[in-house]
């Protein structure tokens, strides 16, 4: 069996969880714990980072933090998790679900100023499969309107946005405030866990204390103040010593882990890039030139559900497991009346025609048999036939 993700251990991890509880101190906030949240700090340019209990605690934390309320309203795409739509609702918001761009399954941003009322507060970019929504755009109308950013970077560790002069800026460091998983199912794993990061200095402080159940006793251990208590709302976001110890020995191997996803996901392209798959209506992501890869995902898209379904089902015969993704949140069971009755075709499209194939650390020995398995599911031939034709085609046009 070929399994679609498999959780990747670097060798450390039992290590340095044995630490954290040979030291004594396993609760949360201590050693491993910054390690890891300066770490990314630094190397990702975020203005303070939290580690939390998973990325959903990381969005309701940045939801808590937008201040919004009842009456208030956030822009989220319809084609995403629940838990970014979900931390907004909790505080008591109206979320306006986006439709996905035509050409890849991030927020249409062209669209995005229709939807903005002066009930509007956040906008919440989702970066999928790690690759960046149009930010400039994004940040043009947050700017025009005075919204606040919260980016669902959950996907997109590592990752980032190239701007108009060329400036790189790592994707959950562009928004007021980004949010990052460390799910078994993410690039960077430590079974359930998150990040938040703050990169508004003027909400470090809050954070800190949402972070530790509305108390400043973050600040108490830094020894700021002298004694702590009760300052705010807030809950128990933050993870334990044992978590952040296995976190860590993921972070240290973070370059090696990145460089073997992009060979995998460098293979997927190289091998289906040679196929003729649009002589089937199948087509590869889209990258955009303002966003890089981080191999978070391999995705193919199908021309309709039926031709999705009999993929998965002929891939799982040949014992590999390639998965769909999201059901649409505007339609869901739970917020179909709530929503406002706008059609989000682009959204559907890729609720019904995208699927990932397997891609994990370790897949490389058995890479080669998906790659045969696809060919053959789809009955793919390789592209040279239409590309001796587009050749053709353009000598005859004078020949670039
Ligand atoms: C994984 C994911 C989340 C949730 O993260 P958890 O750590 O599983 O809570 C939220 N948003 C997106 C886009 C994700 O991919």
């Amino acid at each position: 069996m070929i399994h679609f993700n498999r959780p990747h251990m670097t060798g450390k991890e039992t290590e340095y969880i044995r630490q954290a509880v040979l030291d004594g101190k396993i609760s949360g906030n201590g050693e491993f714990t910054h390690r890891c949240q300066d770490y990314l700090a630094q190397r990702y340019g975020f203005g303070k980072c939290l580690l939390t209990t998973s990325g959903t605690d990381a969005l309701e934390m940045a939801a808590i933090l937008t201040g919004v309320g009842p009456g208030d309203e956030v822009i989220v795409p319809s084609y995403t998790f629940v838990s970014t739509a979900l931390a907004f609702i909790r505080c008591g918001a109206t979320v306006v679900f986006a439709d996905s761009r035509a050409d890849e399954p991030n927020l249409d941003a062209a669209q995005l100023e229709a939807l903005v009322t002066p009930r509007t507060r956040v906008i919440v970019p989702v970066h999928y499969a790690g690759c960046a929504c149009d930010m400039d755009a994004i940040q043009a109308v947050a700017d025009r309107h005075g919204l606040l950013i919260v980016e669902d970077a959950a996907q997109a560790i590592d990752s980032f946005h190239v701007g108009a002069g060329g400036t790189r800026r790592a994707l959950g460091s562009i928004g007021a405030l980004g949010c990052f998983s460390f799910h078994e199912t993410k690039n960077i794993i430590s079974g359930e866990g998150g990040m938040l990061a703050i990169n508004d200095p003027r909400l470090f402080r809050r954070a800190e204390i949402i972070w530790e159940k509305g108390t400043n006793r973050a600040e108490f251990f830094r020894g700021a103040v002298n004694k702590y208590g009760w300052v705010d709302i807030g809950s128990s976001f933050l993870p334990t010593e044992i978590v952040s110890a296995f976190l860590w020995a993921q972070l240290e191997h973070l370059d090696e882990i990145q460089a073997e996803r992009k060979r995998l996901w460098q293979r997927y392209w190289d091998f289906l890039s040679g196929l003729d798959l649009p002589a089937h209506g199948i087509s590869l992501p889209r990258i955009p030139a303002y966003a890089t890869n981080n191999a978070h995902m391999f995705y193919l898209l199908f021309p309709d559900l039926a031709r999705r379904s009999d993929f998965i089902a002929q891939m799982k015969a040949r014992d590999i497991l390639t998965v769909f993704h999201y059901l649409p949140l505007h339609s869901s069971e739970f917020y179909r009346a709530r929503h406002d009755g706008r059609a989000l075709p682009n959204c559907d499209r890729y609720a019904d025609t995208l699927v990932r194939l397997p891609l994990y650390c370790g897949l490389a020995p058995d890479q080669d048999t998906v790659l045969a398995a696809i060919r053959e599911v789809c009955g793919l031939a390789p592209r040279q036939a239409a590309e001796k034709g587009q050749r053709a085609a353009s000598t005859a046009l004078g020949g670039q």
